[in-house]
């Protein structure tokens, strides 16, 4: 097993920097483009808070959909478990991320499980609020609680053009709509939606939230217990099941421990007992996965030996 310095992971990043290649950066993402082809940053931090660190960490970019394993942490924590699968499933979904079809093809007609847009989406309209600045308040507080990082804050270039481009989520919150699967407000599910979407990050925020997790939801800085680890386990579970949507097989055998992409091509990686990881590599492929930033968690698996079924 290799030892984890940031000189190792610099190689590892050296080595992962081609499968960029095999992607594309989303262009209509507002601060995104192609010369950001082949970046590729990644932030670990221990339970103890050691930080290792390689590549282009200084990069900022929005959270996407790696913000999905939040809004089910504040659901879960608003409703607890039986509640919030009434509104969502927990099953994997061979689809694409935004599909809509499963949502009426699936008997009990609730999307898939809470790492898919529409799963995300009925998620969101469950948490807990006085209005909807009230809601997003809630979240980035948490947020930063979690990250230490009282500067997070949404990307308003991102939030606008989420809300001016996003019909397909649309679609799928009125569909739900029409079955019953969401009975609130559909346009401020989807505004809580697309501004939780829109949250600027980096790896090291990536990082923290990972080893938050990782921690069973005890705070890294104070040893304060913010979500029960009840509400994290079943968290890291969907996660290993459909944290990376339509790959998520894939990844639950090379990778072994609980990650949650993003469309901007980050990934958040939480390794229970041990670690958090956070890696930006924008160039995604069709599935919505970061190329790079998935051979990166690849190696980094295999080399540190981070497969939790490796455990003996
Ligand atoms: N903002 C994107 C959407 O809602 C996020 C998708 C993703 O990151 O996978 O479609």
């Amino acid at each position: 097993m290799e030892k984890l310095t940031n000189e190792f992971l610099e190689e590892l990043v050296t080595e992962c920097r081609p499968y960029s290649r095999d992607g594309e950066v989303v262009k209509d993402i507002p601060g995104q483009s192609p010369a950001d082809q082949n970046k590729l940053g990644v932030c670990m931090i221990d339970l103890n808070n050691n930080v290792y660190s390689a590549g282009d960490t200084d990069m900022r970019f929005t959270i996407q959909s790696a913000s999905k394993i939040v809004s089910l942490m504040m659901a879960l924590d608003d409703f607890g478990k039986d509640e919030v699968f009434q509104n969502v499933g927990m099953e994997p979904m061979g689809d694409f991320y935004n599909s809509i079809s499963h949502l009426e093809s699936h008997d009990v007609k609730k999307p898939f499980n809470p790492m898919v847009n529409a799963g995300a989406i009925a998620v969101s309209a469950m948490i807990k609020g006085k209005n909807l600045d009230d809601k997003f308040q809630r979240i980035l507080k948490r947020l930063r609680q979690i990250t230490h990082n009282n500067s997070l804050k949404i990307n308003e270039d991102v939030y606008e053009s989420e809300k001016l481009k996003g019909d397909r989520n649309r679609s799928l919150a009125y569909f739900m709509k029409s079955t019953g699967a969401i009975a609130h407000d559909i346009e401020e599910s989807l505004d809580l939606y697309f501004r939780i979407n829109s949250i600027e990050v980096t790896t090291a925020d990536l990082a923290k939230i990972g080893a938050f997790f990782a921690n069973g939801g005890r705070s890294l800085k104070t040893g304060e217990q913010l979500i029960p680890m009840d509400h994290i386990n079943t968290i890291e579970a969907i996660m290993m099941t459909s944290g990376m949507y339509n790959e998520a097989g894939k990844y639950a055998v090379e990778v072994g421990f609980p990650i949650k992409s993003g469309v901007s091509g980050c990934i958040v990686g939480s390794v229970p007992g041990r670690l958090g990881i956070g890696i930006i590599g924008p160039a995604i492929n069709k599935k919505g996965n970061s190329t790079a930033g998935g051979e990166l968690l690849q190696r980094i698996s295999r080399h540190l030996d981070l497969n939790i079924f490796s455990v003996i």
